[in-house]
Formats: C-alpha cells, structure tokens, sequence
C-alpha cells in the first residue's frame, strides 16, 4: 500500500518524498497559460500575438493530456496503478481537457469577433 504515497494525481509518477512531489508539480504543471489568459482578459486592448501564442500553449497541452490518459490506461491495464489511483488521474485530466477547450473556444471568438 506504501506505493501511493507521494503520486501525482495528474500524471501518475511517483515520488520519495512530499517535496519532490510539489517540485513536480510546480514544474511539470504549472498554470502559466492560466494565469496569462485572466491577465489577457482584464486588457482593455487585447493583442493578437499574445492569444495566439496562449492558444498554441493550449492546444500543445490538450495533446500533452491525451497522450497522459493513453498511458495512464495503459499502465492501469498493466496493473502499474490501482483502479482508485487510474479513476483519480483520469477524472483530473478529464476536467482540466474541458477547462482547455473552453478557453480554447473563448480565445477564438476573441480572434474572430475582430476586436483587437
Ligand atoms: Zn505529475
């Protein structure tokens, strides 16, 4: 039962110790392209380059969660991980995969309304 101790429930890797675990996360999901998106929402004068390149660091981590929940699949049919532990991860990236395509959406309508 020693196995889930310090795991990542975003990604399934584990670690020896409570601070390798949050210098994971900090890291390995850090919400940058959150944080510039409410920057980007509070501008009066919206720039095109900067949604763009938010947009591009949204779609790169749709594929990045994609390619996670494959694996995490994978591993739980190995039997790598429990069920409750594979349910968690899964149930975490599903929810952050639709915060992304809604921040996708609103990000275009922002480029296509023109207002810029
Ligand atoms: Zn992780």
């Amino acid at each position: 039962m020693a196995e889930e101790m310090y795991r990542c429930l975003l990604c399934g890797e584990k670690f020896g110790t409570k601070r390798g675990l949050i210098i994971h996360k900090s890291k390995k999901h850090s919400t940058e392209s959150q944080r510039r998106l409410n920057r980007l929402k509070n501008k009066p004068k919206k720039n095109r380059k900067e949604i763009e390149e938010i947009l591009n660091d949204l779609r790169a981590q749709k594929e990045d969660i994609k390619k996670l929940l494959y694996h995490i699949e994978d591993g739980y049919r190995r039997a790598q991980i429990s069920e409750e532990t594979y349910e968690e991860i899964k149930r975490r990236n599903e929810q952050r995969l639709l915060e992304i395509y809604s921040e996708i959406d609103e990000l275009e309508k922002v480029i296509n309304s023109g207002d810029l």
